[in-house]
């Protein structure tokens, strides 16, 4: 039997079965609330959401897809970024404008140190819904169910907060379109505005000639501000985790042109470490989209499973179409990742590899705060790196948990954030960011890493 997919066995390969948006019913699903209390209202959400325009184009989409298949040949970069877990309560136009903010000063930096261009995806205009590894939460004597994300119930510790209310999905909709909204505002208001270095704060020695080249740009080519008009040409995407299916599912339209399937809640989605089971149905709904696919790697998985993966979720082998994305922590990775590095390289079919140095990462402080500590972030993007280079992969990018804000949540850095500050600003709604400081002085080490 002739069969583009050599890691699938009894020739009935899952992505021959036939796929529409809602073929994931049919298939065992984890991290989706089965919980609310009138399933009728959440059927009656889905429909309205089906309805409602979609929130980016398919053409922005292949653009993203394109970009991604230069950092998969090793010729640019991709930085990914943002929220743990958007939220109703933190959004403000402020908080949006200063996370762009950051993560183009971090690809300016980035650039620099690579000469190469710099992809750049937040984790931003739908990144909502959370996987819990429990699903109670126990206070006292009191035990609730889980905070999940703001798309499924409140962080409120009181049994009403905590119930799955669909309209809550309406909101976390019209949040992410308005979060649109004001990226491609900030992109028309010019690139330039918002990453100029010479407001930024930190004191680095490759900070002076980032200056010095971005001035000698501006003469060269006149006002860049100019040139930069808008998202497409500020090459500023979007991205979250495909948990809720449901609402994927409502987002997912056919483009007539090309009868190809879009994901339109999101340039890029991603599948999370615990909803990666080869017969579950992530994998299924993934499989059946045209947008780029983030999967996270985590310690458990070994090569076998990754190629079985790319297999489903990349049949045709598209350049830009697949973003592996280790996370196994710092004292984890140069023993779990070189044989996964390795499996992909010999297999030939293109990927690009980036890191998430903050999942494996995260430990309980003694005053109850969950925290990860910036040495140990560091410590993993230069094992990534070395082990990339090792193995002749193109350690193409970085995934972060991060803020524009001035939060109190990771430990250490320039700014040294100690145990006993944490209580000072600890905003986040999930997993603990990297502050502003902390996110642009990690860049410029990387950069300085890159660099030798
Ligand atoms: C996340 O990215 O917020 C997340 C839950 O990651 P992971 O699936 O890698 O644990
Ligand atoms: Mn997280």
């Amino acid at each position: 039997m002739i069969s583009s997919s050599p890691h699938l066995e009894n020739g009935s390969p899952v992505m021959n079965r036939n796929w529409t948006p809602g073929s994931w019913r049919n298939m065992p699903v984890k991290h989706i609330p089965a919980d609310y209390p009138d399933p009728q209202a959440l059927a009656r959400v889905e429909r309205e959401l089906a309805h409602l325009p979609a929130l980016v184009s398919a053409e922005e989409t292949r653009r993203l897809r394109a970009a991604l298949g230069q950092v998969a040949e090793g010729k640019a970069f991709l930085l990914q970024g943002g929220d743990c877990a958007e939220s109703f309560q933190e959004f403000t136009p402020g908080n949006v404008r200063d996370t762009l903010r950051l993560l183009l000063q971090m690809a300016v930096v980035l650039t620099f140190a690579k000469g190469r261009p710099v992809v750049k995806i937040g984790r931003i205009a739908g990144q909502f819904a959370k996987p819990r590894s429990s699903p109670v939460e126990t206070r006292g004597a009191i035990t609730l169910p889980a905070y999940r994300g703001d798309n499924i119930n409140g962080m409120g510790f009181t049994p009403q907060e905590r119930t799955p209310n669909p309209e809550r999905l309406l909101k976390a909709h019209q949040q992410s379109s308005a979060t649109l909204e004001l990226v491609r505002a900030f992109a028309r208001e010019g690139y330039e505005a918002l990453s100029d270095p010479r407001h930024w704060k930190i004191d680095h020695p490759l900070a002076a000639p980032i200056q010095d080249s971005l001035g000698f740009m501006r003469s060269l080519l006149g006002n860049p501000e100019e040139q930069h008009t808008g998202l497409d040409r500020l090459d500023f995407y979007t991205s979250h985790e495909a948990l809720l299916l449901n609402v994927e599912e409502a987002l997912t339209r056919l483009e007539p042109a090309t009868g190809e399937w879009y994901d339109t809640s999101a340039h890029m989605l991603w599948i999370g470490e615990r909803t990666r089971q080869l017969d579950g149905g992530h994998v299924e709904f993934m499989r059946g989209i045209q947008n780029p696919i983030g999967l996270k790697c985590g310690p458990g998985m070994d090569p076998d499973e990754l190629l079985r993966l790319m297999d489903v979720l990349n049949p045709q082998a598209v350049p830009g179409k697949l973003v592996l994305i280790g996370r196994f922590g710092a004292d984890k990775a140069a023993e779990r990742l070189p044989r996964l590095m390795a499996a992909t390289r010999r297999d030939g079919r293109p990927v690009v590899w980036s890191i998430d140095p903050m999942h494996g990462n995260t430990h309980t402080a003694a005053n109850g705060y969950k925290t990860r500590p910036f040495e140990r972030i560091l410590s993993e993007v230069r094992t990534f790196t070395q082990v990339a280079t090792a193995e002749g992969v193109h350690p193409g990018g970085l995934h972060l948990e991060m803020t524009g804000q001035d939060v109190t949540e990771c430990l250490g850095g320039a700014c040294a954030v100690s145990e006993a500050d944490l209580s000072r600003r600890y905003l986040t709604h999930c997993d603990p960011r990297l502050n502003a400081d902390q996110a642009l002085q990690l860049a410029f080490l990387v950069a300085e890493h890159l660099q030798t």
